[in-house]
């Protein structure tokens, strides 16, 4: 399949209780791609996803995947995603091997092309093939809802948080799985997560929702590239005439007699910054600097947004 593995129109959820999680959500994730959801928690990341899943019924909207209509056509399109839920979500009294045969079960393989010994061994379990799910650690329980997502050969992968609150070599192996499956079977990969290096590490395109809306979607290098604006914020002795000026540096008056220099760091260092202000004949009194992070371009984002 060429062109994009999901694509989603207008979706909206409103929740029993009155909640409006999804706000009407526009999006399409290209076939093939690791594909990052960010945003703060209450974003509606995981309702989004269970949507996708078919575990949350949308309130309207339009959810394809994989080309398939989720209402016109179900089975299909339930067929092409796997999904590993944020929730640990484990029938005690499975083995990791019960557990993966129930869920090819559940989706129809037959048993001819189940490989749970394969997604066994590629998640670490083979050891524990036959052990009670209630004996293993959190991390083991995690590795066999990656592999539980997988049994029934989806086109997309979907993980939802996978490495909130996991040790190093767990999201170590979590990612060298991904960009496997990835890269030798072509799988489309759709991961949320409130860590920003994370997503800038794996992901080559990145949404980003807030309050059930999508308020950036762009790639990677470029949205990073949103982020890695910084301002120095210097108090001069005496406020110049004229503010310094160079490329890539702009300067503007602010309150309070304090100069603001904005840059991007990918480009230009702070010594530089300082050695312009420097040159300009400006003697410092005081400086800090204010740097952008998520929660910033978050806010930004919203703000920009609610006001177009
Ligand atoms: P995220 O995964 O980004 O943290 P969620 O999709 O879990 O966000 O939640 C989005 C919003 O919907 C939150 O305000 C949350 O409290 C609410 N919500 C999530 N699940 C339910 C539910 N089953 N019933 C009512 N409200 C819910
Ligand atoms: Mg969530």
């Amino acid at each position: 399949m060429t062109g994009d593995a999901i694509r989603i129109e207008a979706l909206r959820k409103t929740y029993a209780g009155g909640k409006e999680a999804l706000k009407g959500i526009d999006l399409t994730i290209p076939t093939g791609s690791i594909f990052g959801l960010l945003g703060p928690n209450g974003a509606g990341k995981s309702t989004l996803i269970n949507i996708l899943a078919g575990l949350v019924n949308k309130t309207s909207g339009k959810v394809d995947i994989w080309g398939w209509d989720q209402d016109r056509n179900p089975r299909q399109s339930r067929a092409a995603i796997g999904v590993m839920p944020q929730e640990l979500n484990l029938d005690p009294f499975f083995s990791p091997r019960d557990a993966l045969e129930v869920q090819a079960g559940l989706y129809g393989v037959p048993k001819r092309d189940r490989r749970s010994d394969e997604i066994l061994e590629m998640i670490g379990l083979e050891d524990k093939a036959d052990a009670y799910a209630r004996t293993l650690s959190g991390g083991m329980r995690r590795r066999l809802l990656l592999g539980k997502a997988l049994v029934h050969h989806p086109r997309v992968l979907v993980l939802d948080e996978p490495t909130a609150g996991v040790d190093i070599e767990l999201r170590q192996m979590l990612w060298r799985n991904v960009r496997r499956l990835n890269r030798e079977r072509g799988m489309t990969i759709i991961l949320t997560t409130h860590y920003l290096e994370e997503a800038e590490e794996m992901c080559d395109e990145i949404a980003i929702i807030n309050q059930g809306a999508v308020v950036a979607r762009d790639s990677t290098r470029n949205l990073l590239g949103q982020l890695d604006a910084k301002t120095l914020v210097i108090e001069p002795e005496t406020m110049p005439g004229t503010l310094p000026s160079a490329p890539g540096i702009s300067a503007e008056r602010r309150g309070g007699g304090l100069i603001a220099l904005s840059y991007r760091s990918s480009q230009i260092s702070a010594g530089d910054v300082l050695a312009l202000v420097h040159h300009a004949g400006i003697v410092i009194r005081d400086v800090r600097t204010e740097q952008a992070d998520l929660e910033d371009v978050f806010l930004e984002l919203t703000r920009t947004r609610s006001v177009a």
